[in-house]
């Protein structure tokens, strides 16, 4: 996909803050942090979003998953974490690029 943000961010044309990395998957910090520990594993392959991913690679999708509680693990969030994928206008998806936010390092509070 040639103008998806995160696509590019995968590519290493846009830069980011890059936390981990799998030949799949790629884990780097939101631009916009919403606790201390914030974020986002996205795949390497151009997915619209949670739905998408799943009709067309379901094991990959659990391999997202696993990377984003490897994330998790790697920052220190003994204390536990949430993971969350927005998907559409409703939810506030902004990036039709699925990704998983790793969010964590505080009380999060219960689910809005
Ligand atoms: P969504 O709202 O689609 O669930 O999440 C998109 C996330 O991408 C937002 O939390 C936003 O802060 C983050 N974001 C937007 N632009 C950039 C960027 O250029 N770099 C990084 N690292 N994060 C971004
Ligand atoms: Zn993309």
């Amino acid at each position: 996909m040639t103008d998806c943000l995160f696509c590019k961010i995968v590519a290493g044309e846009v830069p980011a803050d890059i936390v981990a990395q799998t030949e799949e998957t790629v884990a780097f910090r939101d631009i916009a942090p919403q606790a201390p520990t914030h974020v986002l594993v996205v795949p390497r392959a151009h997915h619209e979003d949670v739905g998408a991913l799943a009709s067309a690679e379901p094991a990959l999708l659990g391999r997202l998953f696993a990377a984003a509680a490897d994330v998790a693990r790697i920052e220190g969030l003994d204390g536990g974490y949430r993971l969350l994928t927005n998907t559409g206008r409703d939810a506030g998806q902004t990036v039709s690029h699925v990704h998983v936010h790793v969010l964590g390092g505080r009380p999060l509070g219960a689910l809005a």
